[in-house]
């Protein structure tokens, strides 16, 4: 509190005073000229004696660079302090010794000045770049070549007497020039705009420097006339620096932009050029305007090389390590570029996930994986010669291809491509991995006009793909267009759905090929949306897939499969119903006795309940599965392998897993008819099955044709739009009733198998 009355009185003193003296300066309020005791002796001296006292009880309460306000304050004492010497010991004799002790004390207000300054900027050190100094040099140079311009001619040339008086005369605007050019240097390492503190010790130096010039430029000229408005700028001067402690952390000044910014330093070098060509100049002028150049230049070549380092970084950010292709942000950054910057681009982006690609980072090790994913990204290169686009991974085993300026046909010309380039097998240590991808393709402006968009809606038309293994497929509207809100509600639909056993299965007849009687059933699932109809397992597995909710699908499905069975069995026309097995359900050890128990609740034979599983079941922990399967096999529950012949794994799985049936995948049945080769695939594979103990089931049979040549090649069972698409119960009952007898090869034996033929 105190220090506070007496920062104000201090304050107060030095105002009234600097005022009084100021004013008492000013044209036509002075009626004598020359030097007045009163003013030019007494009134100027105490506010000199004000200044340090000013600046003391400031310093005081300062909180940033305290020590040079210390510093300072004593350079205004030790300025004043010549004043009051000059005044009193000097201005008396006649003629004025020169130097004098007072020029002594006056002088020492320099080195002060420079260590207030150069404490402060100490405190920046490691917060300035080297291009900011720079900079700060450039235009402290420039400012200090032009004030040496002046100045320095005019003083220099008038300089005479002893060496003393030499000396001390050049050392004043010497001295000057040195102090503008650390205040010009430290504002523009501020970037001109420094604490309100800093401004005030910034102008009170320059008033100074100014002062002190006019002065040295009169005497040399003998015009020097004390009490005249020169006394008022000086003053002035000591007041507004004295002022300058505290205000450390409020800042002051314009931003300015980059472009400002960079301006200071090229019109610095411009004027110091300026400088440099104009002749009758002070050499001292000349070699600060040299020296404004060389640090100029030094400041191109620092920005250059900052540039360099930026760009690199960048790149850096931008590049995947792995593969040195783009990474998300890369796609991010450059797509959405591409995409905002013109109003009607066609654009396409191609989303890639590589098929198991897990299993060679297991079986083979992460350093396999990564030399594939490496040699993927080669590929995919070599893929899309020529073409405007964009490589990425995104992560993981996903990569993206955005192509500028492609329709959808272009684009699904390079998702084939790209599909190619996969086929050939990749050498990997010595071992050779066939590696497949599903593509999923979404464009620009049909299926979104940002990067976001695309990549989510490629992503559920990658899920299709993959579930459909199908290669590629292009995103349709309506059907799977989601946004990430509708994604998590459908989800949270989908949970319910599961929960409370909301699901709707289908079931597909599975029909002996030779007698064509009716053996069994397959259970696929459905999923009736309230608002979306009825939906396919392919456009809603994969979300229960990504939300985790597989397993529980699993057991949902299989409840509701044995509940139908159970009212089938009851009503005497039980068929064998085979229910699909993801991969995750054989994890979980307690199936069996889960599976055991919902048979016996429903007072069901094993022998009623068929398994089907993938061939990647096996891929991922074979040992777990071979415990799941043998124990659901022990139990009575048969065992079959959907999709066979489109899995990676070996053969070997048939020889050590208990299994009953294989059903050939329908892209074998395709292909067969006139196709020699897929044929000689059909029955080796159909002698494979029989040759194991194993029975073969025939997927997708959709023509007469095909079940004949199957029948030819010995197949026992066939499933396929030949016989029935997947039906609803009831739908299956009036089928049963409808075709059993048409289907049903007349040999009484085989009739019997098909009991609900009754
Ligand atoms: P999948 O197990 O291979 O099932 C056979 C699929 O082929 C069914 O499609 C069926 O409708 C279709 N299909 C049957 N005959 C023919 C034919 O002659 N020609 C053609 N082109 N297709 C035929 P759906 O029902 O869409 O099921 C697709 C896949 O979804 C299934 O393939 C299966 O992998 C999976 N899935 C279905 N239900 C379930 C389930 O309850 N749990 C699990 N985990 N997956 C299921
Ligand atoms: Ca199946
Ligand atoms: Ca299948």
């Amino acid at each position: 509190m105190a220090g506070r009355r007496t920062e104000a009185a201090v304050s107060a003193g030095a105002f009234a005073t600097l005022l009084t003296f100021v004013v008492s300066t000013l044209p036509g309020v002075r009626h004598t000229s020359g030097y007045q005791l009163f003013l030019d002796g007494w009134l100027n001296n105490v506010v000199y004696a004000f200044a340090p006292a000013v600046c003391l009880v400031r310093a005081r309460r300062a909180t940033a660079f305290r020590s040079s306000w210390f510093v300072l304050t004593a350079g205004l004492a030790l300025y004043g302090a010549g004043n009051v010497y000059w005044t009193i010991f000097i201005r008396p004799l006649d003629p004025e010794p020169f130097p004098s002790p007072a020029d002594g004390l006056w002088l020492s207000f320099y080195p002060c000045a420079f260590a207030a300054i150069v404490l402060i900027l100490r405190q920046h050190m490691k917060r300035f770049s080297a291009s900011l100094w720079l900079d700060g040099l450039v235009g402290g140079l420039a400012v200090t070549a032009a004030a040496a311009a002046a100045l320095l001619g005019p003083v220099l040339s008038a300089t005479g007497g002893s060496t003393a008086a030499i000396v001390v005369t050049t050392a004043y605007p010497l001295l000057d020039l040195v102090l503008l050019l650390l205040v010009v240097a430290t504002l523009s390492l501020y970037h001109w705009r420094p604490p309100v503190g800093l401004w005030a010790l910034a102008i009170g130096m320059l008033l100074f420097v100014l002062a002190d010039g006019i002065y040295l430029v009169a005497t040399a000229h003998g015009t020097y006339e004390p009490g005249g408005l020169n006394d008022a700028i000086w003053v002035c001067a000591v007041i507004v620096m004295s002022f300058s402690p505290a205000w450390a952390d409020r800042l002051a000044g314009l931003k300015m932009s980059g472009w400002a910014l960079l301006s200071i330093p090229v019109f610095s070098a411009l004027a110091a050029l300026g400088l440099l060509i104009a002749r009758d100049v002070h050499p001292m002028a000349l070699a600060l305007a040299a020296a404004t150049i060389v640090a100029a230049l030094l400041r191109l070549i620092v920005t250059f090389r900052e540039a360099l380092v930026l760009a690199d970084s960048h790149e850096l950010a931008l590049t995947d390590d792995l593969t040195t292709l783009g990474n998300r942000r890369a796609l991010y950054d450059r797509a959405e570029r591409v995409l905002s910057n013109a109003e009607h681009t066609h654009a396409a982006l191609l989303l890639l996930d590589l098929d198991r690609f897990k299993d060679v980072n297991d079986s083979l090790g992460h350093h396999a994986g990564d030399h594939l994913l490496r040699s993927v990204g080669k590929r995919l290169e070599a893929a899309t010669p020529g073409r405007e686009c964009l490589l990425v991974r995104l992560g993981g085993d996903e990569f993206a291809v955005f192509l500028l300026g492609a329709e959808q046909t272009v684009a699904e010309r390079v998702a084939l491509d790209v599909r190619d380039a996969l086929l050939e097998p990749f050498v990997i240590e010595d071992v050779s991995v066939q590696v497949s991808a599903s593509i999923g393709v979404a464009v620009c402006p049909e299926h979104g006009t940002d990067v976001g968009t695309l990549l989510r809606n490629a992503d559920i038309a990658m899920y299709r793909a993959k579930a459909q293994r199908s290669g590629h497929s292009v995103f349709s509207r309506g059907e799977g267009d989601l946004d990430g809100l509708q994604r998590l509600h459908l989800i949270d639909e989908l949970r319910q759905a599961i929960r409370e056993r909301q699901l709707t299965l289908y079931y597909q007849p599975k029909v002996n090929v030779d007698s064509r009687t009716v053996v069994g059933l397959e259970a696929l699932v459905r999923w009736q949306h309230p608002l979306r109809g009825l939906l396919l397992p392919a456009s809603f597995l994969p979300l229960v897939e990504e939300a985790g909710l597989m397993h529980d699908l699993t057991i949902a499905v299989l409840e509701q499969a044995l509940d139908q069975l159970a009212v089938w069995a009851a009503a005497g026309r039980a068929l064998p119903v085979a229910v699909n097995l993801s991969p995750s359900s054989l994890v979980d050890i307690e199936l069996p006795s889960r599976i055991a128990t919902m048979l016996s609740e429903r007072n069901l034979r094993p022998s009623l309940l068929v398994v089907e599983i993938t061939e990647d079941v096996l891929m991922g922990d074979p040992e777990h599965a071979k415990t799941v399967l043998q124990r659901l096999r022990r139990s009575g529950i048969a065992v079959a392998v959907d999709d066979f012949g489109t899995g990676y794994s070996s053969l070997a799985y048939l020889r050590d897993l208990p299994i009953d049936e294989l059903k050939l995948d329908r892209s074998f049945i395709e292909r067969m008819v006139g196709d020699e080769r897929s044929l000689a695939i059909v029955r080796s594979a159909i002698h494979l099955a029989h040759s194991l103990g194993m029975r073969m089931v025939a997927e997708g049979v959709e023509d007469e044709q095909a079940a004949s040549e199957l029948f030819e090649a010995g197949c026992d069972q066939a499933q396929g739009f030949l016989y029935s698409p997947a039906l609803p119960p009831e739908g299956l009952e009036s089928w049963l009733v409808a075709h059993a007898l048409r289907i049903a090869v007349p040999r009484a034996a085989e009739a019997t198998l098909t009991p609900v033929l009754r």
